[in-house]
């Protein structure tokens, strides 16, 4: 009886410790500090950060000890600007009249797996069919793996306008698409689609509020919303506390939305300095999209990779984008990290950190716009963003100090989310 008593003792002890993991940090990215400070060791309790110490403390007996003393460790990033449904190739424009939302489905899954394991431990999905709402579901369930989602659902157009889904589609299949398919036309509209939205289980807001580079239409940057339209849109998302983006290249259509109270300028191209101020003046941020921007002029070179219409959209926009950032940044205007991956390989996001250091944004600034600043703007600081303790720990490790070697963060080579280790 006695020893069956010391054995339940015993295993109780065990499971109560066993979640206990030491991370020992050659260099650990300070995001808040901004700073990179060496020898720390994370304490890990479950899915938690419990403690940061000082040094390589030497661990209890039943603790895991993860070894990355050769290693620099950040917290894990965060993607403003992803499409987790689909991915760039020759026959996309096909695909909405030859897949099932299943089949969407099952490819969605394996972009949130490669994106997980490039470091991305959290997206904001600004724009899919809804099927990147249920793959937020079955995430955060542990069906599938991949990054925690931040999820616009369905993107909001205005009829012909960049996400209007039946862009380019012969006219016995065009039909009307409303507020609940993602099209709206006044002011009425706007409130049904965003509440739809909300009903839908929605997390954030995604307008097109120009035209854009692969929708099949004439203009990439004519502004498609008018600024109504628009605040009555940002109006409804603040009653349930959503946050707003507008995919934006024109300036008329991006200077209607910073005035109308949109939080996040998408691309930003052709932004003037006018707007630029106007985007201070509002706390506005750009998320540029830089590797997008190249992507779209590169395959555009391709014969026949994008339909006719795209090809000189692409040409004239994507090669735009890096030269606009590096000015905004200048003049003061707020980045957040976004890529728009899905317009290019999912997994390459990291690349995005190359090209913004590359035009005059420091490293540690870079690293920050994908950490700290948007868990604030998401109101999620409190538990995501940084390494501390009383965090969610959502972890990665580079082999170089980033600061030094920017393109070290295209190489990650361990992630933990939410406690558990998902690379190696
Ligand atoms: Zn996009």
């Amino acid at each position: 009886m006695k020893s069956l008593l010391s054995l339940v003792l015993l295993v109780w002890t065990l499971t109560l410790s066993a979640q206990q993991t030491f991370i020992y940090c050659g260099n650990l990215v300070d995001v808040k500090k901004g700073e990179v400070v060496s020898k720390k060791t994370i304490i890990v309790e479950n899915d938690r950060i419990v403690e940061v110490k000082d040094g390589f403390t030497d661990l209890p007996e039943y603790a895991v000890l993860i070894d990355l003393r050769n290693a620099t460790v950040l917290p894990g990033l965060f993607d403003m600007h992803v499409h987790l449904e689909s991915e760039t190739s020759k026959d996309n424009y096909i695909k909405p009249f030859t897949l099932n939302e299943a089949d969407v489905a099952y490819e969605a899954q394996v972009h949130a797996k490669t994106t997980l394991l490039a470091g991305f431990t959290s997206v904001r999905d600004l724009g899919g069919t809804g099927v990147n709402t249920s793959l937020r579901d079955a995430i955060d369930k542990g069906l599938v793996m991949g990054p925690r989602i931040y999820s616009a659902g369905k993107s909001i157009a205005t009829t012909g306008g960049h996400a209007d889904p039946t862009n380019g589609y012969k006219a016995d299949l065009m039909g009307t698409p409303g507020p609940a398919e993602g099209v709206i036309n006044g002011t009425a509209e706007a409130r049904e689609a965003v509440r739809q939205r909300y009903k839908n289980g929605s997390d954030v807001i995604k307008i097109t509020a120009t035209g854009g580079v692969l929708s099949v239409a004439k203009s990439g940057q004519n502004p498609q919303f008018f600024e109504d339209e628009i605040r009555a849109i940002v109006e409804t998302a603040n009653d349930y506390g959503m946050l707003t983006a507008a995919h934006a290249h024109g300036d008329e259509g991006m200077q209607r939305a910073v005035k109308a109270g949109i939080r996040t300028i998408e691309h930003g191209t052709l932004m003037s300095d006018e707007t630029m101020e106007l985007m201070i003046k509002h706390d506005a941020y750009l998320v540029p999209t830089i590797t997008a921007g190249k992507s779209v002029a590169e395959l555009a070179e391709i014969e026949g990779y994008y339909p006719a219409l795209v090809v000189p959209k692409a040409k004239a926009i994507g090669p735009k984008i890096q030269n606009t950032f590096a000015k905004a940044y200048k003049k003061g205007v707020n980045i957040l990290f976004g890529t728009d991956a899905g317009v290019f390989k999912h997994g390459n996001n990291a690349k995005e950190f190359g090209y913004m250091v590359e035009v005059g944004m420091p490293p540690m600034e870079a690293i920050q716009s994908a950490t700290v600043v948007p868990a604030q703007l998401l109101k999620v600081e409190d538990v995501y963003g940084s390494i501390e303790a009383g965090k969610i720990a959502d972890i990665i490790a580079v082999e170089k100090n980033p600061i030094q070697d920017i393109s070290t963060l295209t190489q990650v080579i361990f992630v933990m989310k939410g406690g558990e280790v998902v690379k190696p």
